[in-house]
């Protein structure tokens, strides 16, 4: 049997993507419903930002504790895991919500270009994030947007600073950073499964490489993130109506590939997390 498919659906940038598609999700019933219906479709990982119900981004960890509450209710078993990145916050305040125990956390492990701006992941910041996330109990997702996050994410393995297996993303495509690229994509898969080979990963393609991101991690054995977090159009000339119709569009490419959209058990046991609640 081929290894079932996690897909991960990021609901809700921290960016204004509601400018570009006024079906992103915003306040807190808006997201709750939002990752039912994506959960309905396929999506057994759900990463998080909050957002003020005006639309502004917030660390609130009253906010973050509002949604894991809906969403725990209406998604059985479905993995949550908390961004500690994007605008949400500064410093230490991108990990002042994790005390609230979701199952995972997004750990950047070095700094990277953005569009408009670094994103700045200080060496001392990444060391209090993955101690908060060891503390309670949250397994980090790294986020690589180039080899050396890879590097520093195997060596803090190694030094016992994250609690392996490791589960890694490769994000592409984002402006001024790593563009899509599938052999530096099949190359940081290589490199991964060099120094962690129990190691898990997710493709995760921004804009227009969503669809390709998805297609080449199927491709190499890898697990897919799609969602309005990264992409808000079907295609060049189509609003997604929803998140669960990014999920869709997956499941079916999974289909294509021989593999399925896995269950939020199975999630579980790829990622080494417990049962859910
Ligand atoms: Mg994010």
């Amino acid at each position: 049997m081929t290894t079932p498919c996690i897909i991960t659906v990021a609901i809700t940038g921290s960016l204004p993507q509601k400018r570009d598609n006024p079906a992103v999700p915003i306040t807190a019933a808006e997201q709750i419903e939002s990752t039912h219906a994506a959960f309905e479709a396929g999506a057994s990982l759900v990463h998080l930002h909050v957002r003020n119900d005006d639309g502004s981004p917030t660390s609130s960890p009253e906010r973050f504790a509002q949604v894991m509450a809906g969403i725990r209710q209406h998604c059985p078993g479905m993995v949550i895991q908390f961004s500690t990145g994007g605008r949400s916050g500064a410093g230490r305040e991108r990990g002042a919500h994790l005390a609230l125990r979701p199952d995972m956390g997004s750990l950047a492990t070095g700094s990277v270009n953005f569009p408009t701006r670094v994103y700045d992941n200080a060496p001392d910041l990444v060391a209090w994030l993955a101690a908060e996330m060891q503390a309670h109990d949250i397994k980090p997702e790294v986020e690589a947007f180039d080899l050396s996050m890879v590097f520093q994410a195997a060596k803090m393995a190694r030094e016992g600073r994250i609690t392996g297996p490791l589960h890694v993303q490769f994000v592409m495509g984002i402006q001024n950073a790593m563009p899509a690229d599938r052999e530096v994509l099949a190359f940081y898969v290589q490199t991964l499964r060099r120094l962690s080979p129990h190691a898990t990963w997710t493709g995760a393609g921004i804009g227009r490489d969503q669809l390709t991101l998805a297609r080449w991690s199927l491709e190499l054995g890898g697990h897919c993130r799609t969602g309005m977090e990264d992409n808000v159009r079907l295609d060049r000339d189509t609003l997604a109506p929803s998140n669960a119709a990014l999920v869709q569009q997956v499941v079916q490419l999974c289909e294509v590939h021989g593999r399925h959209a896995a269950t939020p058990a199975e999630t579980r046991a790829l990622l080494g997390l417990p049962a859910g609640v």
